[in-house]
């Protein structure tokens, strides 16, 4: 019995989403992203369209099924926000593998909420609203301040323009006017056909693009629920609002994204690193996942190897505790797309090397006694969990885990020691792939503790990551079968039973 593919092993413990796209979305790719390091595949549904992101969420789960692994699908909605309709195809260029126009300074530019094709002079700007929100003399960044609009008037649904930045514009990229709260409603036309497709093609994770606090998160959880789904949101923290109102949104959300690439242009890019390591550092604290995205290796788009910045900022972000580093262009769109996950994968197993597991683990720790009675329990077995089996340098932590909470809370107190998740509910294991340090393994359900003991260490040495002598922490909630607790521990020596007789 495999039951993990031996190359997962060497994989980080740090978790690598991936942008699928055109460059990507097929079985194949898929196949080879997986082996590179991909632990959670991630549709952006602001591009492309329902029938490609199909066949996209087809290739990836029948790609994992051949690996044998457990890989999540996170499905990016396209929330509040404007972008630039589609270019005119018999206009546009395709300039280094992008297709676009170019508009020059001092170019006259009208942005319409009328549906027209984007052409060097006029180009719509969806959903309709921005006309609205924007005062002349306000500024207006598309595709993250490629390019830079200045309001000159605003005529009904047109917004008159005088190009101040030439560039490139590409279909569908971010429009933005920073320091202008956009007044529109979260459930936008595009959100809720998004919003459907996550429903029917049933993903584990959804990202709420453009979220701007507990509010948003609650009525999108509610159309989910709605429909009988339960994906993990994905809150991505992209503007000020976002930002200002973090608490709130880390109570309520599964976990949260650093979306640097709109956090960039709706708010100063010089505070953005200060920014991402705080939400990093509250992520961490209550124990939530945070996925660190955009321009990771951005060079890698063209070119087989990244910047020395690239390279350092991947470091930077996985010494600082992020759960997970993302990849957008580079993996949807890009030349090198396996070689960007094999870098990644490469200088994170680096930096894990030198992570301060007992900092991120008593950061932690520090707020637990915020928490109530019972949640203290969990954490505080969860954290004996990661200190014994570090301390007793074991081979592997393992859960069993019917909700996944378990493997969740143990993760969160970064243990050195591998964790081996195992749960009768793929939904759980899917859930697991975004979780730092975290092997998911599907088996059967078992109902009596005794079963779990003798389980544990047959696992270990099936599975390739103990032998006889070695120890392994287990780690679960019993009542066996009810979900939420984490009350039991025990140190299991493989191949020597200490329970001796009644
Ligand atoms: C971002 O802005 O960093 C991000 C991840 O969102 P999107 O790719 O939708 O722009």
């Amino acid at each position: 019995m495999q039951l993990i593919p031996p190359f997962v092993k060497n994989l980080p413990r740090t978790r690598i989403v991936c942008t699928i796209g055109p460059a990507t979305g097929n079985v194949v790719k898929a196949r080879q992203l997986i082996r590179a390091g991909m632990s959670v595949a991630r549709l952006n549904l602001s591009h492309g369209n329902r029938d490609e992101h199909f066949e996209y969420v087809e290739a990836i789960r029948a790609a994992a099924k051949e690996v044998g692994v457990h890989v999540g699908i996170l499905a990016d909605l396209p929330g509040p926000k404007y972008r630039i309709g589609t270019v005119d195809p018999d206009l546009a260029i395709t300039e280094s593998g992008r297709t676009g126009i170019t508009v020059n300074q001092r170019d006259k530019f009208v942005l319409t909420a009328e549906r027209v094709h984007t052409t060097p002079e006029r180009g719509t700007v969806w959903p309709a609203g921005l006309h609205h929100d924007i005062r002349p003399r306000a500024s207006i960044l598309i595709d993250e301040g490629a390019v830079e609009l200045r309001v000159d008037k605003i005529d009904g649904v047109e917004i008159h323009c005088t190009v101040r930045r030439g560039g490139f514009i590409q279909s569908d990229k971010a429009v933005t006017a920073p320091g202008n709260t956009s007044t529109l409603d979260y459930f936008t036309d595009e959100t809720v056909d998004a919003i459907n497709f996550a429903i029917e093609a049933n993903v584990d994770f959804v990202g709420l693009s453009y979220i701007r606090n507990r509010e948003d998160l609650k009525s999108v959880r509610k159309h989910f629920t709605d429909a009988g789904r339960n994906p993990s949101l994905v809150s991505k923290i992209e503007n000020k609002q976002a930002v200002d109102n973090l608490a709130e949104i880390l109570d309520e959300t599964d976990a949260i994204m650093v979306a640097r690439g709109d956090l960039g242009v709706e708010m100063p890019l010089h505070l953005v690193p200060m920014v991402q390591k705080r939400m990093i550092r509250l992520a961490n604290e209550v124990g939530k996942p945070v996925i660190t995205a955009t321009q990771m290796l951005e060079s890698m788009r063209d070119n087989a190897y990244p910047t020395r910045a690239e390279s350092t900022d991947v470091y930077n972000a996985v010494r600082d505790g992020t759960d997970a580093v993302m990849l957008s262009a580079e993996t949807s769109v890009g030349q090198h797309p396996v070689a960007a996950v094999k870098f990644m994968a490469r200088v994170s197993k680096i930096a894990e090397r030198y992570l301060d597991n007992d900092m991120l683990r008593n950061r932690r720790m520090a707020i637990i006694d915020k928490e109530g009675r019972r949640a203290q329990i969990n954490s505080i077995i969860a954290f004996d969990a990661a200190r014994t089996a570090d301390i007793l340098r074991s081979k592997a932590i393992i859960t069993f885990t019917e909700s996944g909470t378990t493997a969740d809370r143990v993760a969160a107190f970064r243990p050195r020691t591998q964790i081996i998740a195992l749960s009768p509910q793929t939904r759980t294991l899917n859930n697991l792939s975004m979780r730092w340090g975290v092997i998911p393994i599907l088996v059967e359900r078992l109902t009596e503790l005794d079963q779990m003991f003798d389980y544990a260490p047959e696992i270990a040495l099936a599975a390739g990551v103990a032998k006889e002598n070695d120890t392994i922490v287990l780690v679960a909630g019993v009542p066996i079968g009810q979900t939420g607790s984490t009350n039991l521990l025990r140190v299991i020596t493989v191949g020597y039973d200490d329970r001796g007789s009644a």
